[in-house]
């Protein structure tokens, strides 16, 4: 079966075609600056790579040139769009009504739009990708793999925050937690490379531009360190994390900010960015450390700790550990970021073995000395394997 897998965003696009069953990809790529130009960069077999700058004013004409691009000249790798069989989508937030992937229908995409005040730039993009592909696609099926599912097994004294209650009945606000295809992916893959099959404790560091903890136990996630939004928990790329709501309400009247302009800043302009004030990007932060800048020395240690303090918590909330997980563009690459995190764990049954942790690998690794409790594992995350395959299953028992 060849699953289109869609991730619409407000002005980019990203996909994939891939078989599910031997999760072969036949092409990937990106549109990106829909409504301002418009740039789509398409990879297809071995390293066949096309870039070109071509006018998207839509998501409709952005998807079409997709289709197109996958049917037709160089970059083709089908040759008619009846081959694809169905469609994944990534939907991010599917609130407390979603607990698992589900078929696409009018009713599933009228109850995300009433999710649109919890992610009000992402649920309407994701519903128009839906919209659109069933357009283009008649009697195709598309599925939606909502990137809150995977936290909806957190018990009610994880996901509730302590404001008064009616805030919860009333406006749904809870912890919802995201990335959650990562999380279920790297532990489903972790429970696998454990010994032990029963009573599993195992902690995913989610770590990228976007990051996120959370607390697997026996499969089911019983804590997350995301929140109503993305914006909670470690600190990111450029959104800030936990920060007091004392800290945030004094800025905004030093500064005589509404509450759009500090929300943008919280998301777009604080993180890495914000301390570092030159990127958003762990390479090139960790590039200005190595040249002595102290602000970059800041970001990286921050990072780190917030990490660590994350770990300690979910080590607690598991009732000890068995497998720490690193995965996401961070996770899976920085090694020094994962020394950091992981030193002085030894109480906590983690000892890091430094040379398989600096031996890099595009595989899932083992970087714990053998003595060590619990394992530590590097696992390459795979989303998009978790959409096309939520996607097959559900397809296949239609
Ligand atoms: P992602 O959002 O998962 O693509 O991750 C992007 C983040 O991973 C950026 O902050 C990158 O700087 C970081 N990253 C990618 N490769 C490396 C690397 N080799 N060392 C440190 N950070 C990296």
């Amino acid at each position: 079966m060849l699953v289109f897998i869609l991730n619409a965003g407000s002005s980019s696009l990203k996909y994939q075609l891939m078989n599910p069953i031997n999760k072969e990809v036949l092409a990937l790529g990106i549109c990106e600056r829909i409504g301002i130009d418009g740039v789509l960069t398409h990879q297809f077999k071995e390293d066949g790579k096309i870039k070109k700058e071509i006018s998207m004013p839509t998501h409709k004409e952005a998807i079409e040139l997709v289709l197109k691009t996958l049917t037709e000249g160089e970059g083709a790798v089908i040759s008619s769009i009846n081959e694809i069989e169905a469609i994944g989508h990534r939907a991010v937030h599917g609130g407390e009504k979603f607990s698992a992937s589900t078929m696409v229908t009018p009713t599933v995409i009228e109850e995300m739009r009433k999710l649109i005040p919890l992610a009000p730039l992402h649920n309407p993009a994701n519903i128009m990708g839906m919209e659109i592909c069933q357009d283009l696609m008649p009697g195709v099926p598309n599925v939606a793999v909502f990137d809150t599912a995977f936290h909806q097994t957190m018990p009610d004294y994880a996901y509730m925050y302590p404001l008064p209650y009616e805030q919860y009945t009333k406006h749904g606000i809870r912890k919802y937690g995201f990335h959650g295809t990562s999380h279920f992916f790297v532990s489903n893959e972790a429970q696998g490379m454990l010994d032990k099959k029963h009573n599993t404790r195992i902690i995913v560091c989610h770590l990228g531009n976007g990051s996120s903890v959370s607390a697997v136990l026996n499969g089911k996630c019983i804590d997350t360190s995301m929140g109503l939004t993305p914006v909670q928990g470690l600190m990111m790329g450029t959104r800030a994390g936990d920060v007091g709501a004392g800290a945030i309400s004094y800025m905004m009247t030093q500064e005589g900010l509404s509450i759009d302009e500090t929300l943008d800043i919280m998301n777009k302009k604080s993180g890495i960015l914000g301390i570092s004030g030159k990127s958003s990007d762990l390479r090139e932060v960790l590039e200005g450390m190595q040249n002595g800048d102290d602000k970059c020395r800041l970001a990286v240690e921050m990072v780190a700790y917030n990490i660590k303090k994350y770990v300690g918590a979910y080590v607690a909330a598991l009732d000890g550990i068995d497998a720490l997980c690193f995965t996401g563009g961070i996770g899976e690459n920085s090694a020094l970021i994962r020394e950091i995190v992981c030193a002085g764990l030894d109480g906590m049954g983690l000892i890091i073995d430094p040379t398989k942790n600096n031996k890099r690998s595009s595989k899932a690794k083992d970087i714990a000395t053998n003595s060590s409790a619990a394992r530590i594992f590097v696992i390459p995350t795979n989303e998009e394997y978790v959409i096309a395959n939520d996607t097959y299953k559900i397809v296949s028992a239609l």
